[in-house]
């Protein structure tokens, strides 16, 4: 496994699909649009894909972003568990949000990781921990995937942390500190003075 980890970074950048061989599948830049996946087929071989995508070509994702930049990155490590095509999912992404408080930018890390059974109906018994997604599994559209977890893993209010600079935040912070008294605000001033006698 980490021979083949290490030999995938060298091809990293180009295409290559390696069915039945190492069953690592990476392509530079994907994008919605791209063929379909062939699921039954990448899960009898084992295949792990592994996938860059830009958050400007997520339409629906890009709408509920400050800023649609940067890049997402998936995973997608396919197997068979009783028969059923499955495959685990991780994907990553550094988005750029509006805080509902101050309405600034606030980065946040949308990820997920999920196990997945690719089942053609409702009918099918879906492998005990994972959830059944409802598709052709011959033709699988993973940059869809992609974003459907993207969107599942932003915050329902998105906001500065405290300790972040929140606009907001800080022009409160600041007003209440102007009100205190200035002993209030260093009460162990001098302290060290009255120790040195
Ligand atoms: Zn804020």
């Amino acid at each position: 496994m980490s021979d083949q980890c290490l030999k995938n970074k060298d091809l990293r950048g180009k295409f290559f699909d390696t069915l039945g061989n190492g069953h690592y599948d990476t392509a530079p830049m994907s994008r919605p649009g791209d063929p379909l996946l062939d699921a039954e087929r990448l899960a009898t071989a084992g295949t792990v894909i592994e996938r860059e995508f830009r958050i400007a070509d997520f339409a629906r994702l890009a709408d509920r972003l400050a800023r649609p930049e940067g890049t997402a990155t998936a995973r997608f490590a396919l197997s068979r568990i009783e028969g059923v095509a499955v495959g685990e999912l991780s994907v990553r992404a550094n988005a750029e949000l509006t805080c509902q408080r101050c309405l600034a930018p606030v980065r946040r890390v949308l990820e997920s990781e999920s196990r997945l059974a690719l089942v053609a109906s409702d009918e099918v018994p879906v492998p005990a921990d994972h959830e059944a997604v409802t598709c052709d599994p011959q033709r699988l559209d993973l940059a869809a995937l992609v974003e459907d977890e993207l969107l599942l893993a932003l915050p329902l209010i998105a906001r500065h942390a405290d300790g972040e600079a929140c606009a907001l935040a800080d022009t409160a912070a600041a007003e209440v500190k102007s009100d205190e008294p200035a002993t209030m605000r260093r009460p162990f001033a001098g302290l060290k003075e009255l120790l040195k006698n």
